[in-house]
């Protein structure tokens, strides 16, 4: 085996956005020993695109591994914590569910929780799986804990995640980066240079600087300026699954406490998200343009907020799916210009730090490997696939019929590897395990929990249990459950003592 030959030396990433910013910090600290060179270029014309603001855990994960300080973080971005997402008027108009981070019970004995579960359930015990989430039960109470003391306690299985104002984020990301000196171009990409073989070679500005590079990395959002408009890779879409092309947003003024878990409320057309930062609320209302006008889309969403607007509804049309390839030749996409899943779990940002996390693993050489290139794309597309089968989940086992826009969910043709999915869970109560996935059994159960999706059975092995000493069992784990959580502090209270952002 040789030292490394031929090492890259230089990247250029195109675009200051989430994604942009996130690479430049990762690749920057991952690198922070050596002579590799970061340039990132991006445009204030053009802007970044201004939403993404719930998250899910692996944002704690990544701001680990980069050494950020998370209260300093939370504090500089205004963020709020998320326990888990609230679904509303999803299966029937009333109905509402818990999708926790983490898991639900522990197992019992040696028995998985979920089917000693089940089994009592089927005995006549009514007590909702929920009652069993650490998360759930402290976002009813508007709660959060204290990870520091939660050792020891049914807490320490509680994860969370934060909500994060975007813009804060970059800005607080770019700072990171630039630190660990990565260099920022201001300007607008004008034209792509490209070698005989299709590689690109360096970008122009309009102030006709040139940039040249071994490796470039397209962050350049929905355009995907080189993935797309220069190499031509492709884009597969998505709409025939998950139809929604358009979302409308807009910032309120807080009301009342501040929640620590996002909601997602189910709308005519569409969904209804609402994130509460400390500074103020963002809302969205995600809907499909075959059903509603952005006109009515936009009144909806205002008659749907709770605290005075503060910017104007803005909308953003995008096309659900994902690049043919995300790495073609010597160029990444990462963020918008790699894909896009409509913002329902929250999955944009995970999906960056988790490709660039392959990147990593993949890194080439100046010679880049097309085994790497085919590795990489074989495991992004698998990501996306999972998760885009996980959101049409929430769809198909609708029982709405009170808009056409239901009505075609609850009819719709569903991908053939959900089907086994759900025919599994239907004739186990248990969840396909698959390779390195995002959402884990309890996701699958939250889900499927609230949506009604019952299986036929539980686990027979289960029966070993007699069903009273089940009952008990899971009666104290519940009761102590509650217990702790009634002794934490409200989120409110625990934003003030431990990270007040500053006021704006
Ligand atoms: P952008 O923010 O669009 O940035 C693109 C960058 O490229 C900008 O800096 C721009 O200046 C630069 N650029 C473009 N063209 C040029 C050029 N020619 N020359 C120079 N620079 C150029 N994600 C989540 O994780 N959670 C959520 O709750 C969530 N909600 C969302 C809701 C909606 C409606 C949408 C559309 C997305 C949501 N996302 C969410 C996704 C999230 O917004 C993005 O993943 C994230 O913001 C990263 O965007 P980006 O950096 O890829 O692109």
């Amino acid at each position: 085996m040789n030292t490394t030959q031929d090492p890259i030396e230089k990247i250029v990433i195109v675009g200051g956005g989430t994604s942009g910013w996130i690479t430049a910090a990762t690749i920057g600290n991952t690198f922070k020993n050596t002579n590799l060179q970061i340039e990132l270029v991006e445009s204030e014309d053009i802007g970044v695109i201004g939403v993404g603001e719930a998250t899910i855990p692996s944002l704690i994960s990544i701001l680990n591994s980069l050494g950020i300080d998370l209260v300093d973080f939370i504090k500089e971005t205004q963020a709020s914590f998320k326990l888990g997402i609230q679904f509303e008027d999803w299966h029937t108009i009333g109905e509402k569910y818990f999708h926790p981070f983490g898991t639900v019970g522990k197992s019992i004995d040696g028995y998985d929780f979920f089917q000693c579960w089940l089994k009592a359930k089927a005995e006549g015990d009514n007590t909702p799986l929920m009652a069993h989430s650490p998360q759930s039960v402290l976002s009813e109470r508007g709660k959060f804990f204290l990870p520091f003391a939660a050792k020891g306690t049914p807490l320490e299985r509680a994860f969370y995640a934060l909500h994060i104002d975007s813009a804060l984020t970059g800005k607080y990301l770019r700072n990171y980066a630039e630190k660990l000196g990565v260099v920022r171009t201001e300007g607008k990409v004008e034209q792509v240079t490209q070698s005989s073989n299709g590689a690109i070679e360096s970008v122009t500005l309009a102030s006709g600087k040139t940039i040249a590079g071994d490796f470039f990395i397209d962050c350049s959002g929905f355009r995907g300026l080189l993935i797309e408009q220069t190499l031509k890779t492709g884009y597969d879409s998505w709409d025939k699954y998950l139809p929604c092309n358009r979302a409308v947003t807009v910032q309120t003024k807080n009301v009342g406490d501040t929640k620590p878990y996002t909601v997602s409320k189910a709308q005519d057309a569409g969904w209804m998200w609402r994130i509460p930062l400390q500074h103020r609320t963002g809302n969205g209302y995600v809907f499909c343009d075959k059903y509603v006008t952005d006109e009515q889309a936009t009144q909806t969403l205002l008659d749907n907020i709770e605290g005075e607007t503060i910017i104007q509804p803005r909308i953003i049309p995008f096309t659900t799916g994902m690049r043919k390839k995300s790495w073609d030749k010597n160029c990444l996409s990462l963020g918008l210009a790699q894909g896009f899943i409509e913002p329902l779990e929250s999955t944009a940002i995970h999906l960056v730090s988790k490709t660039i996390a392959y990147f990593m693993r993949m890194f080439p050489t100046k010679k880049i490997d097309q085994t790497l290139i085919d590795e990489y794309n074989r495991r992004v597309r698998a990501d996306y696939e999972e998760i885009r089968d996980f959101l049409v989940l929430h769809y198909c086992t609708t029982e709405r019929e009170d808009t056409e826009f239901w009505r075609w969910c609850k009819a719709m043709e569903i991908p053939p590897t959900l089907q086994k999915k759900i025919d599994f869970f239907k004739a186990s109560g248990g969840i396909i395990p698959g390779v390195e996935e995002l959402f884990q059994p309890t996701s699958w159960y939250a889900v499927f929990d609230g949506m009604k999706i019952e299986p036929d059975s539980y686990n027979p092995t289960t029966d070993s249990w007699d069903y009273q000493k089940l009952k008990a069992i899971l009666d104290k784990g519940k009761q102590g459950l509650i217990d702790i959580a009634e002794q934490q502090p409200s989120h409110d209270e625990f934003l003030k003592q431990y990270c007040p952002a500053p006021k704006m």
